[in-house]
């Protein structure tokens, strides 16, 4: 067990103190630093409690931010376990499963790491006044029970795919097809929303049943949820969801905001792959919005079929691009050679390749950067509205087809490269090939050709700063979470 900063003097009764337990992936770990920072520059105490390889990949984050501000951040680190359950030492992260066969095995780690939770948390921690925990940590309302605190839920999605979840849950719309490819309609929007059951998150698809029951289970026991959004995004969406799900609701970002330095900026939720310099420095060589982003978030891979069409897109565009590969080393010498060929011998003034983590926010803020092919995961999503920067929206799995709704049809800031199905899970399905590279030239073209996406979302952009500035809206959530927690001090 290692823990740093002052975790057990955090006794004192008048502070509030929020345990944050992020669910072990880079989608939760990321928001879930922002959002203890937030809560710190709230003067509220905070403690995150998650495995020493995940603790590894923000503590330079929150040094920083103690060291800076004086601020009252705690990592604590409770070793996983990972081998118990038939995983590689050191899977402590989603994404570093090996395979989606090993899913369940991971999942039910996280079960014991509960347990080794729950003791040292009544062993150690004098004073709690709230927990937040990840959507899959199925124990922590049973927690926070024991211990007479509220419990908050992270689910990483925004207030719209909250929303159509909780709509699925209690209609079981979803469940009226015959067949997984039908479409149906979300009942309950403001608008028609035909969706199938494969564009559906995993707990909403029957190979999944047991699992999504026991989350469900859980999640409807919590006292709130906090999103990662701001009302002036999704207006209207969060009352919707505080009134369909009966809890309270906050609004609470973008926490991506609060990155400011350009160290917080390159170095967020792990290391980089990139020298940010050189990466700076060929973004500086392009004009202002003319280079478009490419990255699938932290597990977004493909198998060589799919991965070529993209890279010949990519190519076949007349754009530059900067192309994050997540999992390359899932591919075989071939593809790594066709690679090498094509984009590191030759165009590579054209093609800025990041083999890896790449600095995302860094990048997307950059003023030559003018359109991010992104798979829709919810926090790049916002980053991107955060930064102004159109979409091209490639959704693969779990809520992200929810979310291109949203950017597409809603909020038109985005177009669709055009996918009516999910992906295999990292690409495991050699035969998925849903985008061609025509598809990733004429989506990408429509994109930087168009002016209206780009319009809108630079206003959003504008929405989103004021957001958190103090006063905005999610300011004011943030003062109100507090609030809501403090009567139980
Ligand atoms: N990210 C990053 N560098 C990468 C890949 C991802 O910084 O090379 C960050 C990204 O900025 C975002 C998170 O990882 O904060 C991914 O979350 P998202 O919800 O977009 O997708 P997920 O990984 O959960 O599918």
């Amino acid at each position: 067990m290692e823990i740093s900063n002052n975790f057990l003097s955090k006794s004192k009764p008048q502070i509030p103190h929020f345990l944050i337990l992020p669910w072990l992936a880079p989608g939760h770990l990321i928001p879930a630093t922002d959002i203890a920072r937030l809560l710190a520059e709230h003067n509220a105490s905070v403690t995150i409690l998650t495995t020493p390889v995940n603790s590894a990949r923000i503590k330079p984050t929150i040094d920083r931010f103690n060291a800076a501000s004086a601020g009252d951040i705690s990592l604590v680190s409770l070793n996983f376990p990972a081998t118990e359950f038939g995983l590689p030492e050191g899977c402590e992260n989603v994404d570093l499963v090996p395979s989606m066969s090993l899913v369940y095995n991971f999942y039910n780690a996280t079960k014991l790491f509960g347990q080794q939770v729950d003791r040292y948390i009544h062993e150690q921690v004098p004073h709690v006044s709230c927990i937040i925990g990840g959507m899959g940590y199925v124990w922590v309302p049973d927690m926070a029970r024991k211990l007479g605190v509220p419990c908050f839920i992270f689910h990483g999605f925004g207030s719209f795919a909250l929303y159509c979840w909780e709509i699925l849950h209690k209609t079981k719309a979803h469940e009226i097809p015959d067949s997984d490819a039908e479409l149906f309609n979300i009942p309950g929007l403001p608008f028609e929303f035909k969706i199938a059951r494969k564009e559906l998150p995993m707990h909403f698809q029957q190979s999944s049943k047991e699992i999504a029951e026991e989350m469900r289970n859980s999640e409807v026991t919590v006292d709130g949820i906090l999103v990662n959004s701001f009302e002036q995004l999704e207006p209207g969406y969060a009352g919707l969801l505080q009134k369909i799900s009966g809890k309270q609701v906050f609004t609470i970002g973008p926490v991506s905001l609060c990155n400011t330095t350009r160290l917080d900026m390159e170095e967020r939720g792990n290391k980089s792959t990139v020298d940010s310099d050189r990466c700076i420095e060929w973004l500086n060589s392009k004009k202002s919005n003319s280079v478009v982003y490419v990255c699938f978030g932290s597990t977004g891979n493909f198998a060589p079929k799919q991965f070529k069409e993209l890279g010949l897109g990519l190519l076949s565009s007349p754009w530059p691009s900067v192309w994050v590969i997540n999992g390359i080393e899932k591919l075989p010498d071939e593809t790594l050679i066709w690679l090498r060929e094509n984009f590191e011998e030759k165009n590579s003034s054209k093609i800025l390749l990041i083999k890896g983590w790449a600095p995302q926010i860094a990048i997307l803020s950059h003023p030559a950067v003018g359109g991010f092919v992104t798979h829709c995961g919810w926090n790049s999503t916002l980053e991107s509205v955060a930064a102004g920067v159109p979409i091209v929206a490639w959704p693969l799995y779990a809520e992200q087809f929810l979310n291109v709704k949203l950017i597409v049809d809603v909020l038109k800031i985005g177009v669709s490269v055009g996918v009516g199905e999910a992906m295999a899970w990292r690409g495991e399905n050699e035969e998925d090939v849903r985008v061609k590279k025509e598809d990733v030239v004429r989506a990408i073209e429509k994109l930087m050709n168009g002016k209206e996406e780009r319009r809108r979302v630079a206003e959003l952009k504008e929405k989103a700063k004021l957001a958190l500035e103090k006063g905005g809206s999610s300011f004011l959530n943030l003062e109100n979470l507090i609030q809501f927690v403090a009567p139980t001090i």
